[in-house]
């Protein structure tokens, strides 16, 4: 009988062997799937994901979505296994969906958010292991994975289990170990090295979807503040991301969704020794000449207030105390006493408020890893290594991020899907 073994029992690995024992069991074939864990239970990082909720793919995709190099490779896997496909699924095995609406990024995407109705992660997991247990599918835990060598036709995992040395004889291997990210829920980049030992490279993983960190002092009086904003990433003249939303200002730097979806872009500049800042506009709703010509008016009309009380009116207090304090302005200072030179400084200061971005927080808080196998070592159509025959890779242990919005899911899910159903054999998908 054929053996399937998959390493990693996250989103992507129950998908591909959930997908392996189904196909098998169509095309009427006798093949054992075998999921090896090293933890002591399944998708912990799935009972995270949408802080508990869930956020399990997204009605919209295009090329966008994702962030890594080679988003054409990435656009073909997905296209196999669709958002659509991805519901289906899900409602086939159980798991009633919701979507919610609404426009999200720069670019103004028509998202549409996608998570179980039970608003619990729990649901979409304890599914999975439901429909795994009704195709036979096997998981074995606390198993730890010393090496894959490769024997004639076959692979040899050598692991032990409570210090007992195991072997396995597999047929196919789909290493489904995830990234670097969240190192407590098990994908702890242990797999990396699995995937290196068959001379696969790893572009270096870092980490993504993560709040930044700034060196600027002016952050400390900031903290605290949740505000909407746009958040532009420079490295000398060139910018590189933007994203609109509500940006969280910490003592650290910032963090919240629009920080997240630059972060990656940020980090590997970061990384590569580049000085890299942020500007961000804290009033994202007025242009420039319209909050130039707001601020005039008030200041020939109502000369005696204090700028940051006329700020005040338009902005968080800790955000205006901070456009004053970066200026240098004397927080007394009344707005009749401001120059119209002084008023586009003020504007220019909050349209374009400029933070030097230091760093960013560790993998612990980061949602995902940019980097990963590298995509150009594995075949497009099937994810099958290009360096060993009959082995396999999904989710995030490849080179492959998406944006927040449930993309990185659904990445899991496509190449999951893609993967397990190669591995039987199926491999005109
Ligand atoms: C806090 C948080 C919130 C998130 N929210 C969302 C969201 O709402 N929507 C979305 O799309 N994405 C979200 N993500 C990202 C998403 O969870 C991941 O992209 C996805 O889980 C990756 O799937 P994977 O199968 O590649 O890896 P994982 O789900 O990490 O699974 C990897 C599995 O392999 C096991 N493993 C690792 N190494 C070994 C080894 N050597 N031997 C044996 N087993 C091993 C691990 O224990 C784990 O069970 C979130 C992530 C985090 C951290």
């Amino acid at each position: 009988m054929k053996k399937i073994f998959v390493i990693g029992a996250g989103a992507s690995g129950l998908m591909a062997a959930i997908t392996a024992a189904d196909k098998a069991l169509q095309i009427n074939e006798k093949i054992e799937v075998t999921v090896l864990e090293h933890m002591d239970r399944a998708g912990v990082k799935i009972l995270q994901t949408g802080n508990g909720r869930c956020n399990l793919t997204n009605a919209f995709v295009d090329e966008m979505c994702y962030q890594n190099d080679d988003t054409a490779f990435v656009m073909h896997i997905i296209k196999k296994f669709m958002p659509k496909d991805t519901v289906a699924f899900f409602n086939s095995i159980g798991v009633l969906t919701k979507s919610r609406t609404g426009y999200a990024g720069t670019e103004g995407l028509p998202l549409e958010y996608i998570y179980p109705n039970s608003d619990q992660a729990a649901t979409v997991l304890e599914a999975l292991l439901n429909r795994g247990i009704e195709l036979g599918v096997q998981i074995e835990y606390g198993i730890e994975i010393k090496n894959i060598e490769k024997k004639g036709d076959a692979f040899v995992i050598n692991a032990s289990h409570l210090d007992k040395d195991i072997k396995y004889l597999a047929d196919a291997v789909i290493i489904a170990t995830g990234s670097k990210a969240a190192p407590k829920t098990g994908s702890d980049g242990s797999g990396y090295n699995l995937a290196k030992a068959f001379g696969h490279h790893i572009i270096k993983p870092l980490p993504a979807l993560v709040p930044l960190e700034s060196p600027d002092k002016i952050c400390k009086t900031m903290t605290g503040v949740r505000s909407d904003g746009q958040i532009r990433i420079f490295s000398g003249d060139r910018q590189i991301a933007e994203e609109k939303g509500e940006i969280q200002f910490a003592d650290y730097g910032i963090s919240g969704i629009p920080v997240f979806q630059v972060s990656r872009h940020a980090v590997r500049l970061l990384d590569m020794h580049k000085e890299v800042y942020a500007l961000i506009d804290l009033i994202p709703m007025l242009d420039s000449k319209a909050l130039q010509a707001m601020l005039e008016k008030l200041s020939k009309e109502n000369g005696e207030r204090t700028l940051l009380l006329v700020l005040c009116g338009m902005m968080n207090k800790k955000i205006a105390t901070a456009v004053m304090q970066s200026l240098g302005i004397p927080l007394r200072t009344k707005i009749g006493d401001c120059s119209i030179s002084d008023i586009r400084q003020i504007v220019h200061e909050i349209k374009a408020f400029r933070l030097k971005i230091s760093g960013c927080k560790s993998f612990d808080r980061a949602q995902v890893c940019s980097g990963g196998v590298a995509l150009n070592e594995t075949d497009g159509e099937t994810l099958e290594s290009k360096l060993a025959e009959n082995l396999y890779f999904c989710g995030e242990i490849l080179d492959v991020d998406g944006v927040c919005g449930g993309y990185n899911l659904q990445w899991a899910w496509s190449s999951g899907f893609v993967a397990g159903s190669a591995a039987v054999g199926a491999k005109h998908l």
